[in-house]
Protein backbone atom coordinates (compact mmCIF):
# COMPACT_ATOMS: atom_id res chain seq x y z
CA UNK A 1 0.00 0.00 0.00
CA UNK A 2 1.48 3.33 -0.98
CA UNK A 3 1.79 6.01 1.55
CA UNK A 4 -0.95 8.55 0.56
CA UNK A 5 -3.31 5.75 1.13
CA UNK A 6 -2.67 5.05 4.68
CA UNK A 7 -4.47 6.30 7.15
CA UNK A 8 -3.77 9.11 9.12
CA UNK A 9 -4.37 7.80 13.11
CA UNK A 10 -3.83 11.20 14.52
CA UNK A 11 -6.99 12.17 12.86
CA UNK A 12 -8.68 9.49 15.59
CA UNK A 13 -10.12 10.39 18.94
CA UNK A 14 -10.93 7.44 21.57
CA UNK A 15 -13.75 6.71 20.24
CA UNK A 16 -12.55 6.52 16.93
CA UNK A 17 -9.37 4.82 17.72
CA UNK A 18 -11.39 2.05 19.35
CA UNK A 19 -13.51 1.57 16.51
CA UNK A 20 -10.52 1.44 14.04
CA UNK A 21 -9.23 -1.29 16.30
CA UNK A 22 -12.97 -2.89 16.29
CA UNK A 23 -13.17 -3.36 12.86
CA UNK A 24 -9.90 -5.63 12.43
CA UNK A 25 -11.18 -8.01 15.55
CA UNK A 26 -8.80 -6.27 18.04
CA UNK A 27 -9.72 -5.08 21.57
CA UNK A 28 -10.38 -1.77 22.83
CA UNK A 29 -7.42 -1.47 24.96
CA UNK A 30 -5.47 -1.40 21.87
CA UNK A 31 -6.77 2.37 21.34
CA UNK A 32 -5.38 3.16 25.30
CA UNK A 33 -2.27 1.47 24.36
CA UNK A 34 -1.72 3.27 20.87
CA UNK A 35 -3.10 6.78 22.49
CA UNK A 36 -0.48 6.63 25.22
CA UNK A 37 2.63 5.65 23.31
CA UNK A 38 1.44 8.48 20.97
CA UNK A 39 0.56 11.59 23.00
CA UNK A 40 2.62 9.80 26.15
CA UNK A 41 5.82 9.26 25.08
CA UNK A 42 5.66 10.65 21.28
CA UNK A 43 6.26 7.88 19.37
CA UNK A 44 4.87 7.25 16.24
CA UNK A 45 6.81 4.04 14.72
CA UNK A 46 4.52 1.24 14.75
CA UNK A 47 7.47 -1.10 15.48
CA UNK A 48 8.53 0.59 18.45
CA UNK A 49 5.18 -0.34 19.85
CA UNK A 50 6.41 -3.13 22.20
CA UNK A 51 3.56 -4.04 23.75
CA UNK A 52 1.38 -4.64 21.05
CA UNK A 53 1.55 -8.02 18.91
CA UNK A 54 4.49 -8.16 16.22
CA UNK A 55 1.62 -9.27 13.71
CA UNK A 56 -0.75 -6.17 14.85
CA UNK A 57 2.70 -3.81 14.55
CA UNK A 58 2.88 -5.57 10.86
CA UNK A 59 -0.49 -5.01 10.04
CA UNK A 60 -0.91 -1.13 11.35
CA UNK A 61 2.47 -0.20 9.36
CA UNK A 62 1.01 -1.06 6.40
CA UNK A 63 -2.61 0.86 6.39
CA UNK A 64 -1.90 2.89 8.97
CA UNK A 65 0.35 5.71 10.13
CA UNK A 66 0.89 8.91 12.66
CA UNK A 67 1.63 11.37 10.46
CA UNK A 68 3.19 14.93 12.27
CA UNK A 69 2.75 18.15 10.32
CA UNK A 70 5.83 19.53 8.41
CA UNK A 71 7.09 22.35 10.59
CA UNK A 72 7.40 25.44 7.94
CA UNK A 73 9.25 27.76 10.52
CA UNK A 74 9.85 27.74 14.24
CA UNK A 75 11.18 30.90 16.23
CA UNK A 76 12.22 31.77 19.14
CA UNK A 77 11.82 35.07 21.00
CA UNK A 78 14.63 36.23 23.83
CA UNK A 79 11.68 35.75 26.66
CA UNK A 80 11.85 32.00 25.64
CA UNK A 81 8.53 32.52 23.52
CA UNK A 82 8.39 30.57 20.94
CA UNK A 83 6.37 30.31 17.69
CA UNK A 84 5.59 27.35 15.53
CA UNK A 85 4.08 27.79 11.79
CA UNK A 86 2.52 24.59 10.77
CA UNK A 87 1.59 23.41 7.18
CA UNK A 88 -2.13 21.89 7.47
CA UNK A 89 -1.77 21.86 3.07
CA UNK A 90 -3.11 23.73 0.63
CA UNK A 91 -1.05 26.32 1.32
CA UNK A 92 -2.35 27.19 4.53
CA UNK A 93 -0.44 27.42 7.78
CA UNK A 94 -1.70 27.82 11.36
CA UNK A 95 0.38 29.24 14.36
CA UNK A 96 0.83 27.72 18.28
CA UNK A 97 2.71 29.55 20.25
CA UNK A 98 4.25 28.43 23.62
CA UNK A 99 4.97 30.65 26.67
CA UNK A 100 6.91 29.99 28.94
CA UNK A 101 6.78 31.42 32.90
CA UNK A 102 8.48 30.12 36.12
CA UNK A 103 7.20 26.16 36.39
CA UNK A 104 4.26 27.06 34.07
CA UNK A 105 3.94 26.27 30.09
CA UNK A 106 1.67 27.55 28.44
CA UNK A 107 0.70 26.61 24.67
CA UNK A 108 -1.88 28.66 22.49
CA UNK A 109 -3.19 26.87 19.88
CA UNK A 110 -5.27 27.39 16.86
CA UNK A 111 -8.78 26.40 15.64
CA UNK A 112 -9.18 27.58 12.17
CA UNK A 113 -7.56 28.45 9.61
CA UNK A 114 -8.01 32.13 9.61
CA UNK A 115 -11.03 33.43 11.37
CA UNK A 116 -14.86 34.12 9.95
CA UNK A 117 -15.08 36.82 12.85
CA UNK A 118 -13.45 39.99 11.15
CA UNK A 119 -12.92 41.85 14.87
CA UNK A 120 -11.53 45.02 13.23
CA UNK A 121 -8.32 45.13 15.62
CA UNK A 122 -7.38 41.55 15.02
CA UNK A 123 -4.90 40.21 12.50
CA UNK A 124 -6.24 36.73 12.19
CA UNK A 125 -9.61 38.17 11.39
CA UNK A 126 -8.05 40.60 9.08
CA UNK A 127 -6.69 37.98 7.65
CA UNK A 128 -10.40 35.56 6.25
CA UNK A 129 -11.66 32.56 6.92
CA UNK A 130 -10.23 29.31 4.82
CA UNK A 131 -11.64 26.23 7.00
CA UNK A 132 -11.77 24.23 10.15
CA UNK A 133 -9.12 22.59 11.83
CA UNK A 134 -9.94 18.64 12.33
CA UNK A 135 -9.23 17.38 16.04
CA UNK A 136 -6.08 15.93 14.81
CA UNK A 137 -5.08 19.31 13.33
CA UNK A 138 -5.63 20.80 17.07
CA UNK A 139 -4.45 18.04 18.85
CA UNK A 140 -1.29 17.80 16.97
CA UNK A 141 -0.42 21.00 17.93
CA UNK A 142 0.17 20.52 21.65
CA UNK A 143 1.61 16.79 20.39
CA UNK A 144 4.80 18.73 18.51
CA UNK A 145 4.82 21.35 21.33
CA UNK A 146 5.11 19.03 23.95
CA UNK A 147 7.54 16.82 22.01
CA UNK A 148 9.81 19.10 20.85
CA UNK A 149 10.01 20.68 24.00
CA UNK A 150 10.64 17.41 26.00
CA UNK A 151 13.58 16.45 23.39
CA UNK A 152 15.54 19.78 24.03
CA UNK A 153 14.76 20.00 27.69
CA UNK A 154 14.45 16.83 29.39
CA UNK A 155 11.62 18.14 31.12
CA UNK A 156 8.54 15.61 31.55
CA UNK A 157 5.55 17.19 29.87
CA UNK A 158 6.76 20.70 30.24
CA UNK A 159 3.29 22.18 28.63
CA UNK A 160 0.95 22.43 31.76
CA UNK A 161 -1.91 24.91 30.10
CA UNK A 162 -3.27 25.07 27.17
CA UNK A 163 -5.56 28.57 25.76
CA UNK A 164 -7.48 28.32 22.78
CA UNK A 165 -6.51 32.19 21.92
CA UNK A 166 -4.56 31.50 18.38
CA UNK A 167 -5.95 31.80 15.46
CA UNK A 168 -9.85 31.36 14.95
CA UNK A 169 -12.82 30.86 16.87
CA UNK A 170 -12.82 28.03 18.41
CA UNK A 171 -16.66 27.42 19.34
CA UNK A 172 -17.48 27.74 15.59
CA UNK A 173 -15.22 24.31 15.20
CA UNK A 174 -17.20 22.97 18.15
CA UNK A 175 -17.05 19.23 17.45
CA UNK A 176 -13.56 19.29 16.49
CA UNK A 177 -12.66 21.20 19.36
CA UNK A 178 -14.48 18.63 22.08
CA UNK A 179 -12.64 15.75 20.74
CA UNK A 180 -9.44 17.83 21.10
CA UNK A 181 -10.05 18.73 24.49
CA UNK A 182 -11.26 15.28 25.68
CA UNK A 183 -7.88 13.91 24.41
CA UNK A 184 -6.03 16.71 26.00
CA UNK A 185 -7.71 15.18 29.70
CA UNK A 186 -7.24 12.23 29.17
CA UNK A 187 -5.09 10.53 31.89
CA UNK A 188 -3.08 8.14 29.40
CA UNK A 189 -2.17 11.22 27.11
CA UNK A 190 -1.53 14.97 28.26
CA UNK A 191 -3.77 14.11 31.57
CA UNK A 192 -3.98 18.31 31.91
CA UNK A 193 -6.56 19.39 34.39
CA UNK A 194 -9.85 20.83 32.96
CA UNK A 195 -9.37 24.19 34.79
CA UNK A 196 -6.18 24.37 32.97
CA UNK A 197 -7.71 24.10 29.54
CA UNK A 198 -9.52 27.62 28.44
CA UNK A 199 -11.35 28.24 25.69
CA UNK A 200 -11.52 31.84 24.65
CA UNK A 201 -14.34 33.17 22.31
CA UNK A 202 -15.68 36.44 20.85
CA UNK A 203 -18.90 35.23 22.66
CA UNK A 204 -20.95 32.55 20.06
CA UNK A 205 -23.76 32.43 22.57
CA UNK A 206 -25.65 29.11 21.87
CA UNK A 207 -22.20 27.57 21.49
CA UNK A 208 -21.57 28.81 25.38
CA UNK A 209 -24.18 26.77 26.73
CA UNK A 210 -23.62 23.75 24.31
CA UNK A 211 -19.51 23.66 26.10
CA UNK A 212 -21.40 23.98 29.24
CA UNK A 213 -23.41 20.94 28.58
CA UNK A 214 -20.99 19.13 26.61
CA UNK A 215 -17.37 19.47 27.98
CA UNK A 216 -16.50 22.34 30.98
CA UNK A 217 -13.21 23.79 30.56
CA UNK A 218 -11.99 27.30 31.62
CA UNK A 219 -13.78 29.68 29.81
CA UNK A 220 -12.77 33.30 28.63
CA UNK A 221 -14.72 35.79 26.59
CA UNK A 222 -12.85 38.99 24.30
CA UNK A 223 -15.43 41.11 25.96
CA UNK A 224 -13.34 44.77 24.19
CA UNK A 225 -16.58 46.97 25.04
CA UNK A 226 -18.92 47.84 27.42
CA UNK A 227 -21.73 48.70 25.74
CA UNK A 228 -23.26 47.79 22.68
CA UNK A 229 -23.01 49.94 20.11
CA UNK A 230 -18.95 50.29 20.51
CA UNK A 231 -18.68 46.44 20.83
CA UNK A 232 -21.27 45.97 17.24
CA UNK A 233 -18.37 48.13 15.25
CA UNK A 234 -15.25 46.35 16.92
CA UNK A 235 -16.57 42.67 16.77
CA UNK A 236 -19.30 42.15 14.28
CA UNK A 237 -20.55 39.52 16.12
CA UNK A 238 -22.36 41.48 18.72
CA UNK A 239 -25.23 42.37 16.32
CA UNK A 240 -26.02 38.65 16.21
CA UNK A 241 -25.05 38.21 19.60
CA UNK A 242 -25.76 41.12 21.91
CA UNK A 243 -23.61 41.63 24.78
CA UNK A 244 -26.90 41.62 27.16
CA UNK A 245 -27.46 37.69 25.38
CA UNK A 246 -23.40 36.82 26.50
CA UNK A 247 -23.41 38.21 29.38
CA UNK A 248 -26.93 35.45 30.40
CA UNK A 249 -24.74 33.00 28.71
CA UNK A 250 -22.09 33.06 31.17
CA UNK A 251 -23.98 33.48 34.14
CA UNK A 252 -25.35 30.36 33.05
CA UNK A 253 -21.62 28.70 32.55
CA UNK A 254 -20.95 29.94 36.30
CA UNK A 255 -23.92 28.88 37.39
CA UNK A 256 -23.13 25.39 36.38
CA UNK A 257 -20.59 24.84 38.34
CA UNK A 258 -20.13 27.57 41.41
CA UNK A 259 -15.92 26.65 41.18
CA UNK A 260 -16.24 28.54 37.21
CA UNK A 261 -14.80 32.16 37.43
CA UNK A 262 -14.64 33.38 33.81
CA UNK A 263 -11.94 35.67 32.54
CA UNK A 264 -12.94 38.71 30.62
CA UNK A 265 -10.16 39.73 27.93
CA UNK A 266 -10.19 43.29 27.22
CA UNK A 267 -8.12 44.71 24.57
CA UNK A 268 -6.69 48.33 25.08
CA UNK A 269 -7.67 50.42 22.45
CA UNK A 270 -6.24 54.27 22.80
CA UNK A 271 -9.35 56.80 22.97
CA UNK A 272 -11.60 54.18 21.53
CA UNK A 273 -12.65 51.86 24.71
CA UNK A 274 -10.45 53.06 27.45
CA UNK A 275 -12.03 55.71 29.27
CA UNK A 276 -12.61 56.00 32.87
CA UNK A 277 -16.52 56.07 32.12
CA UNK A 278 -16.05 53.16 30.19
CA UNK A 279 -14.43 51.49 33.23
CA UNK A 280 -17.60 52.33 35.27
CA UNK A 281 -19.48 50.97 32.85
CA UNK A 282 -17.89 47.58 32.42
CA UNK A 283 -18.05 47.08 36.50
CA UNK A 284 -21.61 47.85 36.23
CA UNK A 285 -21.85 44.96 33.35
CA UNK A 286 -20.40 42.60 35.30
CA UNK A 287 -22.12 42.98 38.34
CA UNK A 288 -21.81 40.01 40.80
CA UNK A 289 -20.51 37.35 38.41
CA UNK A 290 -17.48 35.64 39.10
CA UNK A 291 -14.58 36.66 37.03
CA UNK A 292 -11.44 37.97 36.19
CA UNK A 293 -10.81 40.70 33.94
CA UNK A 294 -7.50 40.47 31.93
CA UNK A 295 -6.69 43.45 30.08
CA UNK A 296 -4.22 43.14 26.98
CA UNK A 297 -2.18 45.69 25.50
CA UNK A 298 -3.28 46.08 22.10
CA UNK A 299 -0.53 44.72 19.66
CA UNK A 300 -0.27 46.33 16.32
CA UNK A 301 -0.20 44.43 13.51
CA UNK A 302 0.62 46.06 10.04
CA UNK A 303 -2.23 48.78 8.71
CA UNK A 304 -3.61 48.14 12.15
CA UNK A 305 -6.42 51.17 12.37
CA UNK A 306 -5.88 51.41 16.34
CA UNK A 307 -3.20 52.46 18.87
CA UNK A 308 -2.25 50.40 21.96
CA UNK A 309 -3.84 52.61 25.29
CA UNK A 310 -0.51 54.28 27.27
CA UNK A 311 0.93 53.18 30.05
CA UNK A 312 -1.02 55.58 32.40
CA UNK A 313 -4.29 55.02 31.10
CA UNK A 314 -4.36 51.60 31.28
CA UNK A 315 -3.68 51.58 34.86
CA UNK A 316 -6.36 54.07 35.76
CA UNK A 317 -8.74 51.50 33.93
CA UNK A 318 -7.49 48.82 35.75
CA UNK A 319 -7.65 50.47 39.37
CA UNK A 320 -10.99 51.87 38.77
CA UNK A 321 -11.57 48.06 38.18
CA UNK A 322 -9.66 47.21 41.23
CA UNK A 323 -11.44 49.30 43.43
CA UNK A 324 -14.74 47.79 42.54
CA UNK A 325 -13.43 44.90 43.73
CA UNK A 326 -12.65 43.07 40.31
CA UNK A 327 -9.34 41.00 40.61
CA UNK A 328 -7.76 42.73 37.37
CA UNK A 329 -4.59 41.78 35.45
CA UNK A 330 -2.71 43.45 32.75
CA UNK A 331 -1.18 41.11 29.96
CA UNK A 332 1.89 41.14 29.69
CA UNK A 333 3.19 40.98 25.81
CA UNK A 334 5.23 37.85 25.32
CA UNK A 335 7.02 37.15 21.99
CA UNK A 336 7.16 40.78 20.96
CA UNK A 337 10.14 40.07 19.02
CA UNK A 338 8.33 37.07 16.27
CA UNK A 339 5.17 38.60 16.32
CA UNK A 340 3.52 35.90 18.85
CA UNK A 341 1.48 37.92 20.83
CA UNK A 342 -2.80 37.95 21.22
CA UNK A 343 -3.98 39.08 17.76
CA UNK A 344 -0.83 39.05 16.03
CA UNK A 345 -0.86 35.30 14.21
CA UNK A 346 -1.29 35.55 10.72
CA UNK A 347 -0.48 32.17 9.67
CA UNK A 348 -0.74 31.26 6.26
CA UNK A 349 -4.32 31.99 5.07
CA UNK A 350 -5.83 30.95 1.78
CA UNK A 351 -8.59 33.36 1.92
CA UNK A 352 -11.72 31.44 0.43
CA UNK A 353 -14.08 34.43 0.93
CA UNK A 354 -11.49 36.69 -0.70
CA UNK A 355 -12.00 39.38 1.80
CA UNK A 356 -8.92 40.55 2.17
CA UNK A 357 -8.41 41.59 -1.41
CA UNK A 358 -11.63 43.32 -0.72
CA UNK A 359 -10.81 45.10 2.82
CA UNK A 360 -8.08 46.61 0.48
CA UNK A 361 -10.43 47.58 -2.03
CA UNK A 362 -12.23 49.22 0.40
CA UNK A 363 -9.44 50.89 1.88
CA UNK A 364 -7.98 52.32 -1.33
CA UNK A 365 -11.30 53.52 -2.50
N1 LIG B 1 -11.40 33.95 18.60
C1 LIG B 1 -11.19 33.87 19.99
C2 LIG B 1 -9.80 33.39 20.37
C3 LIG B 1 -8.63 33.93 19.58
S1 LIG B 1 -8.21 35.60 19.82
C4 LIG B 1 -11.51 35.19 20.67
O1 LIG B 1 -11.71 36.17 19.98
O2 LIG B 1 -11.60 35.19 21.89
C5 LIG B 1 -7.43 35.63 21.43
C6 LIG B 1 -7.52 36.98 22.11
O3 LIG B 1 -6.68 37.96 21.48
C7 LIG B 1 -8.92 37.56 22.11
O4 LIG B 1 -9.27 38.09 23.37
C8 LIG B 1 -8.78 38.67 21.11
O5 LIG B 1 -9.76 39.64 21.27
C9 LIG B 1 -7.40 39.19 21.38
N2 LIG B 1 -6.85 40.02 20.31
C10 LIG B 1 -7.12 39.94 19.00
N3 LIG B 1 -6.39 40.85 18.32
C11 LIG B 1 -5.65 41.51 19.21
C12 LIG B 1 -4.66 42.54 19.12
N4 LIG B 1 -4.30 43.04 17.96
N5 LIG B 1 -4.10 42.97 20.27
C13 LIG B 1 -4.42 42.44 21.46
N6 LIG B 1 -5.32 41.44 21.60
C14 LIG B 1 -5.94 40.99 20.50
FE1 LIG C 1 -11.59 35.82 15.17
FE2 LIG C 1 -11.00 36.09 17.78
FE3 LIG C 1 -9.65 37.48 15.90
FE4 LIG C 1 -12.20 38.07 16.43
S1 LIG C 1 -10.45 38.26 17.83
S2 LIG C 1 -11.28 37.89 14.38
S3 LIG C 1 -13.04 36.07 16.85
S4 LIG C 1 -9.64 35.27 16.16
Amino acid sequence: MSQTERTNLLDFDRAGLEAFFADRGEKGFRASQVLQWVHRHGVTDFEQMTNLSQKLRTALADEAEFTPPRVISTQVSTDGTRKWLLDVGAGNGVETVYIPEGERGTLCVSSQVGCSLTCSFCATGRQGFNRNLSSGEILIQLWHAQHELMRETGRDRPITNVVFMGMGEPLLNFDNLVSAIDLMLDDLTYGLSKWRVTVSTSGVVPYIDRLRERRQVALAVSLHAPEESLRDKLMPINQKYPLSELMAACHRYVDADRRHSITFEYTMLAGINDSPEQARALARLLGDLPCKLNLIPFNPFPGAPYECSDPATISRFSRILRDRGYVTTTRKTRGDDIAAACGQLAGQVDDRSRRVARWQGEQSA
